[in-house]
């Protein structure tokens, strides 16, 4: 039987950073900052609430999350406490790609073994270009709403639903999700 490729996002779909950023960034700064108030792609609500201290939120988010990512991987939660389980019944039918932006690629490696992943491959795709058009993969799961431009009927978006992508709609090649366990709706019955 010939497997279908599925790339899967680390962050923000596997791996949630979000929620250790925000912690410590209120901590930090003395704000309250919530995942569910951050509703789009480029922190402006994080900047307003800092506007008088003047921070690149991100800039700080790349700078902290790469410190996470290199000296305190291990703190990093899963989204879904059941995902490698998800993964794991997934990889039956499907070949399954891990694919990030994230440059500390030995630290994810380390992380997936570590919370028990399973996997055909970890794809790492320069930050920038779309992981759509970088990636041979049927399906890519993502939560990052400006790939939804990239989508077509080749390369199907599953936009893992999160705060910051609810505006996108949804269409023929786009489809929001709320769970892993929905990614195998996505998957076509063998010929
Ligand atoms: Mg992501």
């Amino acid at each position: 039987m010939r497997k279908i490729k599925i790339g899967i996002d680390v962050e923000g779909v596997l791996a949630d950073i979000h929620t250790l950023f925000l912690e410590e960034i209120s901590k930090f700064y003395q704000i309250d900052a919530k995942l569910e108030e951050i509703t789009d792609w480029e922190w402006e609500i994080l900047t307003e609430k800092l506007k008088e201290k003047c921070i690149d939120v991100g800039n700080l988010y790349m700078k902290w999350s790469s410190e996470y990512w290199k000296k305190r991987w291990k703190e990093i939660p899963l989204i879904e406490k059941d995902s490698p389980s998800i993964l794991k019944e997934l990889r039956k039918t499907s070949k399954i790609y891990i694919v990030t932006h994230r440059k500390n690629i030995e630290s994810v490696k380390k992380w997936l073994d570590y919370q028990g992943f399973e996997h055909d491959g970890l794809i790492y795709v320069q930050y920038g270009v779309s992981k759509l058009e970088a990636v041979d993969v049927c399906l890519l799961v993502d939560d990052n709403p400006t790939l939804s431009t990239s989508a077509n009927y080749r390369k199907k978006l599953l936009l893992y639903d999160r705060p910051w992508n609810r505006e996108v709609k949804e269409n023929d090649w786009i489809k929001r999700i709320y769970s892993l366990k929905e990614i195998q709706n996505f998957i076509p019955p063998p010929l």
